[in-house]
């Protein structure tokens, strides 16, 4: 993969971020407005890019990481679109042909978590790794699963946020939020479910809350879960949920708590404040990862 002149795109429920540049220590420019009517929205992206390439010419592609379920598959007549979301007015979106049809550059796209895990891969905290997965806990839940340097995708892309959990409901009465299946781990641990059960906006419980004990255990339970399916080599946590810090060293302890020494690496057994870790790219793995997807394409990778 080269350093390429690219355009990456980060679509989010709430906020779109588009950029352009060839890596983290050279973006030459950068936008983010909110995420309303598509038309409006795109109309605002293409004309970011229509700008930056007055500014510094044409990029070679465009990467475009987004909220889902999309089609990721580029042999699909539906390859491009957000699919079925219950996001207003975004459902059933040709995003991707829509910024191709304006800017006629090769696209890339695929979900923001994919692409996340592509910047942290690339220039993040998954250097070097050939499995890993990113996950974000914010909104929703999201996972993406890179492997070889390459998201995976299948029947559609993976959606480690709806996996089911245990739930014992004497301990936690809360139902679960997810419109589909209630408690699941986006139903459950989510920051919209955590402000719901506790009746108080999930920002402002304090780092000695019991609510935290509560979503480590719920985060735990579904590391333990992506570990034995996929056997990450490491697991990088991001979301606004996760500015909590000390949600860290509890879901670490309860990870090695429900392993029960099972899964005997060193990355868990011994040194798990390296296998567990935040976003080396911070809240901006989403939009640089993005430009390194763009660059994949380019390469044809
Ligand atoms: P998005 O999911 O829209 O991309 P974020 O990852 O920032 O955005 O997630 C927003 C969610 O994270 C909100 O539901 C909010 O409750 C929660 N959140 C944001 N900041 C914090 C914080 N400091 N502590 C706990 N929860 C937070
Ligand atoms: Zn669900």
């Amino acid at each position: 993969m080269g350093n390429e002149f690219v355009g990456g795109i980060e679509a989010g429920g709430t906020k779109f971020v588009c950029a352009v540049g060839t890596g983290p220590d050279d973006v030459r420019a950068e936008a983010r407005f909110p995420t309303t009517t598509p038309d409006e929205t795109i109309g605002r992206a293409v004309a970011f890019f229509h700008e930056q390439e007055r500014r510094h010419g044409r990029p070679a592609a465009i990467g475009i990481g987004t909220f889902g379920p999309l089609d990721p598959e580029p042999s699909s007549p539906t390859f491009g679109y957000i699919t079925s979301t219950p996001k207003p007015h975004w459902a059933n979106v040709n995003l991707a042909g829509a910024i191709r049809a304006a800017l006629d550059v090769p696209i890339g796209f695929d979900t923001d978590v994919n692409i996340a895990g592509l910047g942290e891969w690339r220039w993040g905290a998954a250097r070097g790794l050939s499995n890993f997965i990113y996950l974000t806990i914010g909104t929703g839940v999201g996972g993406g699963v890179i492997i070889d340097g390459k998201p995976v995708h299948g029947l559609i892309h993976p959606e480690l946020g709806h996996i089911p959990l245990p739930h014992d409901r004497m301990a936690d009465p809360y139902p679960g939020r997810c419109p589909f299946h209630g408690d699941c781990l986006e139903g459950m641990a989510a920051g919209p479910a955590i402000s719901e059960r506790w009746g108080q906006s999930a920002a402002e419980l304090s780092p000695d809350h019991p609510a935290w004990q509560l979503e480590a255990h719920y985060l735990a339970l579904a590391l333990q879960a992506f570990i034995c399916t996929l056997s990450p080599q490491r697991i990088i946590l991001g979301g606004g949920v996760m500015e909590q810090a000390q949600l860290f060293p509890l879901v670490r302890g309860q990870v090695q708590k429900y392993l029960n020494g099972y899964v005997q690496s060193p990355a868990i057994l011994n040194d798990i404040e390296d296998y567990i870790v935040p976003p080396g790219l911070g809240n901006r793995a989403g939009v640089l990862g993005a430009l390194a997807q763009a660059q994949q394409v380019i390469a044809g990778e």
